[in-house]
Order: structure tokens, then sequence, then C-alpha cells
């Protein structure tokens, strides 16, 4: 069977999806990085060819924070950011929507839709309190598995309200109501809220939202945080079936969208791929005060690609027709796609 392959590279998950004629998804895989995007790379392709014998890759996209590290590696037809990426997928399977939150691991964003085209949108890099790592550390500390912490947040009869400013003070404040009795299903509905308030007051500020809302990003499984969006917001949410992969699914349907634009083959590198020893190494640039930290990966001693330098200088050297700003073009080019 034919399929256009989207990977998207995160810092906490390497989400690998397959996707078949009218965007049927053949294959997902969700890959804990573990600060070993390669092995996951190469991991999720071997995985994919053991489980569907006889496919054929006939376009590849990546996406995410390591995207132009899988998108050497792969071969990849295009390489878009994870806004355009996550927005594509959503707008594919619902096109009424207009309002995207996708609260993952470690980041976090809101994404703004109007006629299917994006008009605003925030990402949380730097703060934990509005992501998943905020409640994965309050379920280590509180001793109660991350799964089960939906279900104990529903069965909450109590309202309490916990400070969710950042970690340190909700800490601190889960302390204090567990010494005044609260039951820990109460703490955790509080938990739940309060992450929720911290990520509409901080990502969402001067944002206006409106309905249709999806919301994705393997946050979106916690039933007591997708009860507590639904009570901020007074409205309910979408949860698509393939939330945690929804970056993955987007890369694919760009993939493909440009593939059947241009009419060209895809550069998938193959499955044997896996085989190669790709070798990612980092430097800092001082040709200037921006003193750059450039990415190089290197294939059998040689360098095949470089990015992150702000002026094209390091990636020139490989690469015949850089783009100094590659930020802009992709969501530009994410436009003229849309449009
Ligand atoms: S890569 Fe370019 S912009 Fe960055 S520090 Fe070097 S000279 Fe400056």
């Amino acid at each position: 069977m034919k399929a256009f392959l989207g990977v998207d590279v995160g810092s906490v998950s390497t989400n690998i999806v397959a996707l078949g004629p009218e965007g049927k998804v053949l294959h997902q895989q969700y890959i804990r990085t573990n600060g070993q995007p390669l092995e996951c790379i190469k991991k999720g392709l071997t995985q994919l060819k053991i489980g569907n014998p006889g496919l054929e890759i006939i376009g590849v996209g990546t996406t995410g924070s390591g995207r132009q590290l899988a998108g050497i590696v792969l071969g990849a037809d295009i390489v878009k950011n994870e806004i355009t990426a996550h927005a594509s997928a959503v707008i594919q399977n619902y096109p009424d929507v207009r309002t995207i939150f996708e609260i993952g691991g470690q980041d976090s964003k809101v994404i703004l839709l109007r006629d299917q085209m994006v008009t605003d949108f925030a990402m949380n890099t730097v703060c934990a309190a509005g992501t998943g790592s905020f409640l994965d550390h309050q379920a280590e500390r509180l001793k109660i598995p991350i799964e089960q912490f939906g279900d104990l947040a529903l069965s909450s009869t109590e309202n309490i309200r916990i400070a969710g400013r950042c970690t340190v003070f909700a800490e601190s404040d889960m302390i204090a109501k567990q010494q005044y009795g609260f039951s820990k299903a109460d703490i955790i509905k509080g938990l739940c809220e309060a992450l929720i308030r911290n990520y509409l007051t901080n990502l969402c500020r001067g944002k206006v939202l409106e309905p249709p809302y999806v919301f994705q990003g393997g946050v979106a499984a916690n039933k007591g945080i997708v009860a507590a969006l639904e009570k901020e917001l007074q409205h309910e949410v979408i949860i698509p079936q393939y939330f945690n992969v929804m970056g993955a699914i987007g890369a694919a349907l760009l993939a493909e969208d440009y593939i059947k634009k241009t009419g060209f083959q895809t550069r998938f590198a193959g499955f044997n791929t896996a085989d190669l020893q790709f070798v990612p190494k980092t430097f800092n640039c001082n040709g200037c005060p921006n003193v750059c930290e450039v990415i190089q990966v290197d294939l059998n001693g040689r360098p095949i690609a470089r990015w992150g330098d702000k002026c094209g200088k390091w990636a020139n050297a490989i690469v015949s027709e850089p783009c100094p700003d590659r930020e802009a073009l992709d969501v530009r080019e994410q436009q003229k796609v849309l449009a």
C-alpha cells in the first residue's frame, strides 16, 4: 500500500504516522524521545516496516523541534513548524474549528483559526506550570499514577483552589491543603483547574477564544484536565481520535499536499536509513554578537546539514539555497498551501 509518512520529533515524544488513501491512519507510534531523537526515528522506521510489509512511502513530512534533523535523516519532502502541522491536521478533520488548544509534556500552544487560516498563535516552551510536566511532577509527589489522575479528579465533590502560577507555589499550596485535611481527589481536581487557569491566563492572554474548540496533545487524555478546560470555557471541547499524534498527521498531510501539487517524486531515504550512522554535534559561532548555536549533522564523518545560524553563514556552506528566516517562510508557505 502507498502511504505518506509524517514524523513529529519533540523533546518529550517522537511521533510517527503513516497516512493511507483519504487520510486514513494506517500506522501510528508515540515513542518517548528521552534525548535520543535519532534512535527514536530509527526505531520508529523499523517498527513501521515490520508492522506494514509492502508499504511504499510516497511522501515524507517532518515537524517538531527536531524537524530539521528528522528531515535530513529521512530525506523529507517538506519540513514545517509545529503550528502549521497541527493546524493542517485539525483543518483536515474539523474544518470549522476556530481555536486549537495543545498541551504536551513540556510545551503548550494555542492556535487561532478563521476560515481555515491561522490568524494567531502562541507557544510556551519555558514555563512548566502550563504543561503536562507540572502534572507529572505532582503525581509523583502524591504517589498516584498519572493515568489515574483524570478519574480521581472527576470523583472529587469539593471545589478547592490550588495556586498554579508556578510549580513552587502549587507545591506549597498543595501541602497546605493536605494539612487542612482535603482528600487527594479534591487536591488533584484543584491541580487540574490550576493548570488550565495558568494555561489560559498566560498563553491565551489577549486572544479571542471562539468555539468550536479542539483540545489535543498528550494531556488531552486526562479527563480531569478536559473537565477543567470545559468548565473555564463554559463550552465543550472536541478531542480528536488521534489527539497525541496530530503534529505527525499534519506533517504527513502537508507532504501529501506538496507531492500532489508539485508532481515531484519523494526524496524518502528509504527504510534502510535506520542503519546509517548520523552524528549530531553543536558549536557556537563567534562571528558576531548573536553567538548562534549551530547544529550540525555528520554522515560518515562529513557534515550533511547545519541549522541554527541566523545569517545562514554555516548552512550556506552546505545547502545551495538557504533560507535566512525559516520560520517566517514556513508560515508564508502554510498560508499559500491553505489558500
Ligand atoms: S552564524 Fe551569523 S548571525 Fe550567527 S553568530 Fe555567526 S555570524 Fe553572527
